[in-house]
């Protein structure tokens, strides 16, 4: 942030440049749109939930009609083209989605009847949105993460105030322009611009807070929700192991992992990090992966077709490089990469590392570029055990032709999500809801029907049937 005004200028991941700036909202901002965001919650909240599914819709059709331009936008914030327009096509999708389902969520949810052990009281239970709920998301993808929480909030009643990372803030004008055309929606997804100032102050003024993005920053959002009393929902970071077992099928669990680990440039929550491969079929694997590496391009070098895109948080080179040197400095064979390129942006070329040990910072904290370290193990029970040695537990995956054998390792990971024959199903599977384990999360699921039911307090109409009781039954006669 320039240190006169209250802007944040804005890199350009392929370029380097500052291209672009926002300004940093204040907490009075905040205070006032929360404010209007409050009143205007009340109406929207006693709205069926069929009415907020239909205006839901409303929002998905006119996103449509501006999806290229907020893709076009997301692709300057993140260096990717073709993935920019797909984020926009899936943000579509989930609006359906939550449009669609709205009103049967609601449905499922009736309960009432006769209390069991006082059948005289008949009960019912009414379902209550937080009236605003605070949305704080990361850079990694700006547009999916940002609306992922805000849908099922307003789906829920509630009224959302967003504030996405100041990393990659291109995208929230079109956004705007999107949501101005559905004018029953005004006041209620507000979209803040800032960095950690404007994200406190969210917390300051919101009844919940959705936070996605690193434990360090989740450790403090939660600390500042609690000094508050407000609930705080976080996902947060990963280092999710991929276990290759000996009977695996070799070249589809290499296509998995490296779809998973190298895709997106690593820059995923749900990215493999750690590769534990049975020593039977050790050296198969590798030989493998290498050659499914060396088929890789970046696009500095081919911009219409190249795989791995630039780091789009320019500082990220720093935490990849630092790990990889320690690692090498502790005995880490770089077979693949391991040396960002500068050509404007940064380009962190795929990464492959083996000789690495558990003692070493790569297979410990997240590293959130292309990185894939190997490990060799020689029993499952030992592959299980190094998978668990971490403080994260995201998710997981195992490669195994025995799918009750890959069932039975899959069960005993310490992670929320485990894929079998596949990776970071979870990053695509969107209905199934799952919690994230340790450092790697907090609250209930932000998937599935619990994606919207989070948002919802339960108050029970207990309504007594016979004569109320007397002071009697105090008495100790
Ligand atoms: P970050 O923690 O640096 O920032 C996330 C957001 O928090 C930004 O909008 C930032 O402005 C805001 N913020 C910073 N300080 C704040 C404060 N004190 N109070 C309130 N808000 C504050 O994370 P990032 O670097 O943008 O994102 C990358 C991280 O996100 C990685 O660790 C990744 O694993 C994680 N992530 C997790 C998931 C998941 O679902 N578990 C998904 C995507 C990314």
């Amino acid at each position: 942030m320039s240190p006169s005004d209250n802007t944040i200028k804005v890199r350009n991941p392929v370029t380097g440049e500052y291209d672009y700036e926002i300004s940093e909202q204040s907490s009075s901002e905040i205070y006032e749109i929360a404010t209007q965001a409050r009143a205007a919650q009340k109406n929207w909240g006693i709205l069926s939930p069929r009415e907020r599914g239909r205006i839901l819709g409303l929002f998905a059709d006119a996103f449509e009609r501006h999806a290229k331009t907020i893709g076009d936008a997301l692709s300057r914030d993140t260096g990717r083209r073709a993935f920019s327009h797909l984020e926009a096509a899936i943000t579509v999708q989930i609006l359906r989605t939550w449009g669609a389902n709205c009103e049967s969520v609601f449905e499922d949810l009736k309960s009432e009847g006769a209390s069991q052990q006082v059948p005289t009281v008949h009960f019912r239970h009414v379902f209550v949105p937080y009236p605003v709920v605070g949305v704080i998301s990361p850079w990694n993808v700006p547009l999916l993460l940002a609306l992922i929480d805000s849908i099922p909030a307003l789906a829920a009643g509630s009224a959302v105030i967003l504030k996405p990372s100041e990393v990659t803030p291109r995208f929230i004008e079109p956004l705007k322009a999107a949501l101005g055309e559905v004018p029953e929606l005004e006041s209620l997804l507000n979209i803040v611009t800032g960095g950690p100032v404007t994200g406190a102050a969210v917390i300051d003024s919101t009844d919940v807070v959705c936070f996605t993005g690193s434990v360090a920053t989740g450790q403090k959002v939660a600390a500042h929700a609690a000094s508050r009393f407000i609930p705080a929902f976080l996902e947060l970071g990963g280092k999710d192991p991929a276990i290759v077992c000996e009977d695996a099928c070799i070249e589809l669990a290499v296509r998995g992992i490296i779809r998973s680990a190298i895709g997106m440039t690593g820059q995923t929550c749900q990215s493999l990090e750690r590769i534990y491969v049975s020593d039977k079929i050790y050296e198969e694997f590798k030989t493998e992966l290498l050659r499914q590496i060396d088929q890789l391009t970046l696009t500095c070098d081919a911009p219409d077709s190249g795989d791995i895109g630039p780091l789009i948080f320019a500082k990220q080179v720093d935490t990849i490089q630092s790990q990889v040197d320690e690692a090498v400095k502790q005995g880490a064979l770089v077979l693949r990469g391991g040396k960002p390129r500068h050509e404007g942006g940064i380009w962190y070329p795929p990464t492959v590392l083996e000789h690495v040990t558990h003692d070493m910072l790569i297979m410990r904290e997240e590293t959130f570029g292309p990185i894939i370290p190997l490990i060799k193990f020689t029993s499952e029970d030992e592959a299980i055990a190094l998978a668990n040695d971490t403080t994260f537990g995201l998710s997981g995956a195992v490669f195994s032709q025995d799918l009750e054998k890959a069932a039975a390792i899959g069960a005993q990971l310490e992670v929320g999500g485990v894929s079998i024959n596949d990776a970071s199903l979870t990053g695509v599977v969107n209905d199934v809801e799952k919690n994230s384990f340790k450092l790697s999360g907090l609250g209930g699921s932000r998937m599935g029907r619990a994606g919207l039911t989070r948002f919802l307090r339960k108050r029970a109409l207990l309504t007594q049937t016979a004569e109320p009781a007397s002071v009697k039954l105090y008495s100790e006669a």
